[in-house]
């Protein structure tokens, strides 16, 4: 039986496995379907403190999990898929093999929201993508689109300008994403910004990739076929808790309800990341939250008697 699992591999989950790891309590890491977590798909982080040039997403996560390994974090490929916390030791069912464990970590994170719309799902990896640090090389000089207004889509915007002209899509009057973010894109001449708008299908071509993109303004109601082969969607995410629906408390959207610092409803069981915060989502704030549900489980351990 393990003292900590922590499920998820982000800055949450590496920075509570550091935490865990120095405290001597051989932590678990389940690096879950995205492993690195958010970072490992995003180009340069400029706000994490202690890089005065910026570092590489994927580079910081890396970082972050070899130092967790240097104290003795294990590491290892699986998602757990369903649990049982019902009664200590918690179960979990990773990949079809159940473990137990003492105390649980969950950072699983979110996951890229997507639109709904007509085409999306049937073209994603034929020109449909959520990630545009992984995709966007294969669109140079063809036809981008963006779709959303926050941090996200602007940052995807600003970098895919690198392979082509892009066009950001959003559906409001006003971007939601931070004032350095909408100043950087404004200035952007390779960027064209599509406001008000919506985009009800995406199109195959005859090749059976994408080719267009139908939108609607909301304020005409104008409806117009846009050429696009390359099409982001940048508009949120999703958290990680299927596994635990029925057993933690969740919000209406499925983020988890904190009991206190990094508290569950279940005694044991810690929250940490973006899977409960809908509010600030960030490296930094993510792996404060790690630190927390790190101390938060080996306190709880140490009442015990471990
Ligand atoms: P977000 O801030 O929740 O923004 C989502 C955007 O998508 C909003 O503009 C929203 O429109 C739009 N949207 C949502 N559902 C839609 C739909 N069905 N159809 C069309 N548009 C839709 O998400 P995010 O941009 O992923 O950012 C998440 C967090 O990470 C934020 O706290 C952000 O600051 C942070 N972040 C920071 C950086 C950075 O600092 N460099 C980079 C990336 C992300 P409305 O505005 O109309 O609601």
């Amino acid at each position: 039986m393990h003292n900590v699992v922590i499920l998820g591999s982000g800055c949450a989950g590496n920075t509570a496995a550091i935490y865990t790891a120095r405290a001597g309590l051989k932590p678990l890491v389940l690096m879950g379907r995205e492993p690195g977590g958010q970072l490992s798909i995003t180009s340069e982080v400029e706000n994490f403190p202690g890089f005065p040039e910026g570092i590489m997403g994927p580079q910081l996560v890396e970082n972050m999990k070899l130092q967790a390994e240097r104290f003795g974090a294990e590491f290892r490929h699986g998602t757990v898929i369903e649990s049982d916390l019902s009664k200590r030791p918690f179960r979990l069912n990773v990949d079809g093999e159940w473990i137990e464990t003492a105390t649980l970590i969950v950072a699983t994170g979110a996951s890229a929201r997507w639109l709904g719309i007509p085409g999306e799902q049937h073209l994603i990896g034929k020109g449909v993508s959520s990630c545009a640090t992984c995709d966007g090389f294969f669109y140079r000089n063809l036809k981008i689109m963006v779709v959303g207004g926050g941090d996200s889509a602007l940052e995807e915007a600003n970098f895919l300008t690198r392979f082509s002209n892009v066009m950001l899509v959003h559906r409001r009057e006003q971007f939601r994403g931070s004032k350095i973010m909408i100043e950087r894109v404004a200035a952007n001449p390779k960027v064209q910004m599509v406001m008000n708008t919506v985009v009800d299908e995406v199109v195959a071509n005859a090749t059976g990739v994408v080719g267009a993109a139908k939108l609607r303004n909301l304020v005409t109601g104008e409806v117009t076929h846009q050429e696009v082969d390359g099409f982001f969607v940048a508009i949120g995410h999703i958290p990680n808790t299927k596994p635990f629906i029925g057993q933690l408390d969740l919000d209406e959207e499925g983020y988890i309800l904190s009991h206190g610092g990094a508290r569950t409803n279940i005694p044991g069981v810690f929250h940490a990341g973006d899977v409960q915060d809908r509010q600030y989502r960030q490296a930094i704030t993510a792996s404060g939250a790690g630190c927390m549900a790190a101390i938060e489980a080996e306190r709880f351990l140490e009442a015990e008697g471990h």
